[in-house]
């Protein structure tokens, strides 16, 4: 196995590129090592990205912040201006794995292991996020809820890299927040997570929304429909329990030891509920 550690993006893709055999992007190691050591994957060329800048930095950008893709949990939380804004999104980062995980793992590997069940991904989808994804052809941007097709399986083409994401300017009222649930109390996979984000005018009625699960499809998934019950309403007991039925019927999810599809689709309602209750308490502070 070659190792190479690039330091710009151009050098990066031109090495993924130019690999005829399999060729992994290593950022924390926490996925990719874990799985070149129980050869669940052996390439040939492996390309450190940790060197290269963009990748590395947390940005003030169009009101909202550029997150370099391996960006680590530990060093998030440490941005409190980050923090404020997008708290959901940092506590879902935090949620990986243990403080020595988080001290490694960064949202660019979450994303690209391609796991339906990854914390950070559907706080970074209800965030609005986008992905910059650099590669042969140049660099586009790609909405974070349309980076993975399944699982192991990206819109990532031979040669590309996600750069970093640019979360939003967060408009004024809004708050976001991130539930798991696991069968431990930590260091276990989500058998629901669910990511939500809202916007209030000044009578505290819901103009915007976004709500997205994960661990319930072969993707995490946005819920168009979850997010509809919510705007227009103050968000009381009536939005909530519409809210819950609207997460439950997105649901297709597997079973497995940690659920079964029945309670996975209950669960997905109830920590709609209460990820929606935590971003309303955020909204109404913002
Ligand atoms: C003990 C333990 C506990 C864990 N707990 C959790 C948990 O609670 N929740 C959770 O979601 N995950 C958990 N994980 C999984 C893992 O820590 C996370 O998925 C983590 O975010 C991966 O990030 P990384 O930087 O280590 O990725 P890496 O291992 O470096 O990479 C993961 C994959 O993504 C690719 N990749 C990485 N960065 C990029 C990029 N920028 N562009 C393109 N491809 C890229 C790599 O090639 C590789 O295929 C756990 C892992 C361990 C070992």
């Amino acid at each position: 196995m070659r190792y190479e550690a690039p330091r710009s993006l151009d050098q990066a893709v031109a090495l993924l590129a130019g690999e005829h055999g399999e060729a992994r992007v290593l950022a924390g190691g926490t996925d990719l090592l874990v799985q070149m050591r129980t050869d669940m994957v052996d390439p040939v060329l492996v390309v450190d990205i940790k060197g290269i800048a963009e990748t590395r930095q947390i940005k003030e950008e169009a009101g909202g912040f550029r997150v370099g893709a391996a960006v680590t949990g530990a060093e998030l939380k440490e941005h409190q201006k980050l923090k404020a804004a997008w708290p959901g999104v940092v506590e879902a980062a935090n949620l990986i794995g243990s403080t020595q995980v988080q001290g490694r793992a960064t949202m660019g590997g979450n994303l690209c292991n391609g796991s339906p069940a990854a914390d950070s991904v559907p706080a970074l989808i209800a965030a609005g996020a986008k992905a910059s994804i650099v590669g042969p052809k140049g660099r586009r941007e790609l909405a974070v809820e349309d980076v993975m097709l399944a699982p192991r399986k990206l819109a990532l083409e031979k040669g590309e890299i996600v750069a970093s994401f640019l979360l939003p300017a967060r408009p004024a009222h809004t708050g976001d927040a991130y539930l798991r649930f696991i069968p431990r109390t930590e260091m276990d996979i989500a058998v629901v997570g669910c990511g939500i984000c809202l916007t209030l005018d000044g009578k505290g009625v819901c103009t915007a929304a976004r709500v997205s699960l994960g661990a319930v499809a072969a993707r995490p998934l946005l819920v168009a429909e979850a997010a509809k019950v919510l705007i227009g309403t103050k968000i009381d007991d009536d939005a909530l329990q519409k809210l819950d039925a609207a997460a439950q019927g997105a649901c297709r999810p597997i079973d497995d030891k940690r659920g079964t599809k029945e309670y996975r689709v209950k669960v997905a309602g109830v920590l709609a509920r209460r990820a929606t209750q935590i971003a309303l308490e955020r909204a109404r502070k913002a």
